[in-house]
């Protein structure tokens, strides 16, 4: 149930979502740490202590837009957060340390691990696009882009409001640059999104606990998206593909 007041709040900040037609021959999915860390009941201090509708659709969306690349042999790149254990990400405690399970895809999407089509990039930070570059300079996310002549990406995952959105805003300013050419759309399916639970109750409740409350901060985050120039997406489908 969402509340009056967050209904409220949205009505503030309206959000027109539109349904994409995504180019088959020319579309990338990206894949933002859809991991056990962030997704999977009970797994560490930032998954869901229990079962999230939010959560399950957007990892119900994930899985199908997943298979439906892999049938088509389009690239996916998946982006999973992963940090040494010495190193906390203020301001949230350790999460998804690496090695562990918790930085590992969720059980839907293990499976994606032995597809050639897929390249796995383990970040140290939240945004996926500043996390894929590598010591000598180059950027694995940059690299796939431009190896697979992308010309749009559909941008899926967890937090909506957090990694999901830092990686479109630093995307978006890359495109801009001329940086990411022949990438022009980035489309963010809001139903393949999620963030998480803390209602105002809890985080009082809770030492250290910034409040934030799902429904709202999903929409902010989808907002922020399209302040960018992110396209938001309540539907996604693909062209037929081009006859060669
Ligand atoms: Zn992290």
């Amino acid at each position: 149930m969402v509340s009056p007041t967050v209904e409220l709040l949205k009505s503030e900040i309206p959000l027109e979502q539109e349904s994409v037609v995504l180019p088959q021959d020319v579309t990338g999915l990206v894949l933002v740490d859809i991991s056990n860390g962030f997704c999977t009941v009970g797994a560490g201090n930032l998954a869901p202590r229990e079962p999230n509708s939010q959560i399950s659709e957007m990892i119900k969306e994930s899985e199908k837009l997943a298979r439906l690349f892999c049938e088509k042999k389009r690239p996916i790149i998946g982006f999973l957060d992963s940090h040494h254990p010495d190193k906390p990400e203020e301001p949230y405690p350790p999460h998804c340390i690496a090695g562990t399970d918790e930085a590992n895809l969720v059980p839907a999407l293990r499976w994606l691990e032995n597809e050639p089509n897929v390249t796995i990039r383990r970040k140290e930070c939240f945004d996926g696009y500043l996390g894929s570059t590598e010591d000598d300079g180059s950027n694995v996310f940059v690299d796939w882009v431009k190896k697979n002549q992308i010309k749009g990406i559909l941008v899926v995952g967890i937090c909506t409001d957090i990694c999901v959105l830092d990686f479109v805003c630093s995307t978006l300013s890359a495109r801009n640059l001329g940086f990411l050419t022949p990438l022009k759309d980035v489309v963010v399916y809001s139903h393949g999104c999620a963030t998480f639970d803390v209602p105002i109750q809890v985080a009082k409740n809770t030492k250290g606990a910034l409040v934030h409350p799902q429904e709202f901060m999903h929409h902010v985050g989808l907002y922020m998206a399209k302040q960018r120039g992110a396209k938001i997406a309540s539907e996604v489908s693909f062209d037929a593909p081009k006859k060669l």
